[in-house]
């Protein structure tokens, strides 16, 4: 099936208000994630056939099983007692801007009552982010450990383990200069057992891969990488600073500690410091994104094509605080706009019946 190239204003809005303007109903919501969810017309879920109409409850009818299927069944808004509208708007803000909105944020953006009801919301928008068979990060590729979390400087170097994550950290350098694609993941220990399986997760093999001199990294040129470990001893010999010895891990791991601090204010739960690095990991290879709408729109296709997420699986931890962390945030709705409705290319997809 050829991917579809989504244009901006026909495929996704371009701005809030176009984004007022589409979704100002559940109705709007429930029909774009129709035409999300199946492209080319109704696909029965249970047996597999193409072709339905909907019935009175909104539902469609497969022509071959007769089995109801709602369009949201089985998507990350299967059984949400949210409104789609509500959905819709979180996930704007979520997607709309670079760094994201913390719980908090939303909560007041959205004005819902409950502060882990936004967090949630925004725990599930992250389990949707890393899409299974992704492809690996390819070419000349820089890996390295860093603890995120936490209070504790300085255990980098000595790779004791503190109160914070060790987290793997893996980015593709172009040449002549600038970034690729990253990938980050929590290890349990900087062995090898622990380093070596992060990298064939989430390296292609054949990639060049660029680490320090450390002993868990050797071993990797048997695993079909070409291993390219850079000495911290001769860089020091060499007056380097170290911190460049691999400048692309540390720019990227720099940026992720600012987000955590800044858009989530550190607030970071140990539980549940592997999606927030999913969401950084998510933005950073959406950085060069030219429309903030085209992000908007990946988050809904990987929501209708991903399985609900139950409460009790969302929270390691099932009490989530219930507390915000500390100011500011965003105040209230933007003013809502009637403007005339575009033709949209999936107003016509939905048969009646
Ligand atoms: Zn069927």
């Amino acid at each position: 099936m050829e991917a579809l190239q989504p244009r901006a204003a026909l495929h996704y809005p371009r701005s809030a208000g176009e984004f007022q303007s589409w979704f100002g109903s559940d109705a709007d919501c429930l029909d774009y994630l129709d035409w999300l969810r199946w492209p080319r017309g109704f696909v029965c879920p249970r047996c597999g056939h193409a072709g339905g109409w909907v019935v009175g409850d909104g539902r469609y009818k497969c022509v071959a099983c007769s089995a109801r299927t709602s369009v949201t069944a089985g998507t990350l808004f299967d059984r949400r007692r949210t409104p789609l509208t509500v959905w819709f708007t979180a996930c704007w803000l979520f997607a709309a801007q670079k760094d994201g909105v913390s719980a908090q944020s939303l909560q007041r953006a959205l004005e819902i009552g409950s502060y882990p009801t936004a967090w949630a919301m925004l725990q599930r928008l992250r389990s949707v982010l890393v899409r299974p068979g992704r492809d690996r990060l390819s070419g000349i590729v820089e890996v390295d450990e860093t603890y995120i979390g936490g209070e504790e400087p300085g255990l980098r170097g000595g790779r004791a383990k503190g109160k914070k994550a060790l987290v793997g950290v893996a980015v593709e350098v172009k040449e002549p200069r600038g970034y690729g694609r990253c990938r980050m993941a929590i290890l349990t220990d900087a062995s090898a057992s622990s380093l070596h399986p992060f990298v064939t997760a989430h390296v292609e093999p054949g990639a060049r891969v660029i680490t320090d001199g450390w002993q868990g990294y050797r071993g990797l040129d048997k695993l079909g990488y070409t291993h390219e470990p850079r000495s911290q001893r001769a860089a020091r010999a060499r007056g380097d600073d170290l911190g460049e010895l691999l400048p692309a891990v540390h720019r990227v791991a720099s940026l992720a500690k600012r987000w955590l601090l800044g858009t989530h204010q550190g607030s970071v739960e140990e539980a549940h410091l592997q999606s927030y690095l999913n969401e950084f990991v998510f933005r950073f290879n959406r950085r060069k994104s030219r429309s903030r709408g085209m992000v908007f729109y990946r988050v809904l296709e990987l929501a209708v094509a991903h399985a609900p997420v139950r409460y009790r699986d969302l929270v390691v931890n099932p009490q989530p605080k219930q507390t915000p962390p500390t100011p500011p945030g965003r105040r209230g709705h933007p003013p809502s706009m009637d403007r005339p409705r575009a033709v949209r290319p999936w107003r016509t997809t939905r048969p009646v019946g």
